[in-house]
């Protein structure tokens, strides 16, 4: 079965929604027709020019990359930098390069968990779930209508809380109406007031799934007007944020868990702050440049913080409360590649995906 550039786009996009995004952000399909037929896919950290001629090479017509080749305008296309003579490349070549950023950071089985994962860290929870991403939608329904509605909203996206999904609260009332003489009413007749027994239907639904979640709605239930409530929530989004906490089964010294974090991450290099005296059975991971979120890290009660891009007066704001290490952002990040090839393997079984080969850090060691 063939697929289409814009189908995996779609795919992606119910994983980890654009709108998850921060507002610096440029995750979206960059170059490319989404009309393509998809005849592989390159996964990389980073879609340098080497890695388009890797997938010229492979035979790839898609790039799915983390960090988005594009952030801002561009405003000439003559190759005198590297961003302008990647999307020349891939234009070129019928390359399509689709950038899952931000979004993936923010997701609970996104970058930060798979870091989670690669450390053994268990009972994992996002550290600064993201607020204003929730909405309410309260509507009134015929008592007999209530079901097939009820289904409508949840099959759009509505009711799912963390590992709880038809989530909803019903209350028996009497909806009350006069249809006009135009009206052309389900129940009633015009002109004469009616009394309906009715259900109050209150679910809550990620924002982004607003228009169609209303449209579901207005399909399914029965009445020419349909009375509703859409109200936007200032709760926190347990599944969606920044940062990642979890536990170790079996807590350990520092300098264990320094030597656990170099072997299981593969690093050369890790920067830190003095060790504590305390064992470590806390640690908040959040791959890329994470140190923003430094007071949470302390406020979770974790021992160790494994970010990247640690700038030198950063790192004093330990205080001897948790180590800072500084594994690199590349090194933190690396293993998105991984990520993304389970997730695309997971719903497309016979599109030949690829891991880059090529290293795109732009940092050497000596
Ligand atoms: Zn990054």
């Amino acid at each position: 079965m063939a697929y289409t550039i814009r189908e995996v786009v779609s795919y992606l996009e119910q994983i980890a929604p654009p709108a998850y995004q921060e507002s610096y952000d440029n995750a979206q399909l960059i170059t490319g027709n989404p009309q393509a037929v998809v005849q592989g896919i390159l996964c990389t950290l980073d879609a340098t020019e080497e890695v388009v001629q890797e997938a010229i090479a492979l035979g790839c017509n898609m790039i799915v990359a983390h960090h988005p080749i594009v952030f801002k305008g561009l405003k000439s296309f003559t190759g005198r930098n590297y961003v302008e003579r990647t999307i020349i490349l891939a234009i070129k070549h019928d390359i399509a390069i689709y950038a899952i950023h931000t979004n993936l950071d923010h997701v609970a089985h996104g970058v930060n968990k798979k870091i989670c994962d690669l450390l053994g860290l268990e009972k994992t929870k996002i550290l600064a779930p993201k607020k204003g991403i929730l909405s309410k939608l309260v509507t009134f329904v015929p008592k007999n209508a209530t079901e097939q509605v009820l289904q409508a909203l949840f099959a759009a996206g509505a009711g799912e809380i963390g590992e709880y999904s038809s989530c909803s609260f019903l209350l028996d009332g009497t909806g009350t109406f006069t249809p006009s003489q135009k009206a052309n009413p389900h129940i009633g007749s015009p002109g004469k007031p009616h009394e309906e027994p009715e259900t109050r239907i209150e679910v809550l639904l990620p924002s982004h799934v607003e228009r169609q979640v209303l449209s579901a709605l207005k399909l399914a239930h029965p009445y020419e007007e349909v009375a509703y409530y859409m109200q936007s929530l200032e709760n926190e989004h347990q599944e969606v944020g920044a940062g990642m906490v979890g536990e170790l089964a079996v807590p350990m010294s520092g300098e264990a868990f320094l030597v656990h974090l170099k072997q299981s991450m593969d690093l050369k290099v890790v920067k830190h702050t003095k060790l504590l005296a305390k064992e470590v059975s806390k640690v908040v991971v959040c791959g890329g440049a994470g140190i923003f979120l430094l007071s949470q890290a302390k406020k979770s009660g974790a021992q160790f913080f494994i970010t990247s891009d640690v700038k030198y007066h950063e790192f004093f704001d330990a205080e001897n409360q948790i180590v800072i290490c500084d594994i690199g952002h590349y090194e933190s990040e690396i293993y998105t590649k991984e990520l993304l090839a389970d997730i695309l393997s997971q719903k497309f079984t016979n599109i030949a995906l690829y891991l880059t080969k090529v290293v795109t850090n732009p940092i050497t060691y000596i």
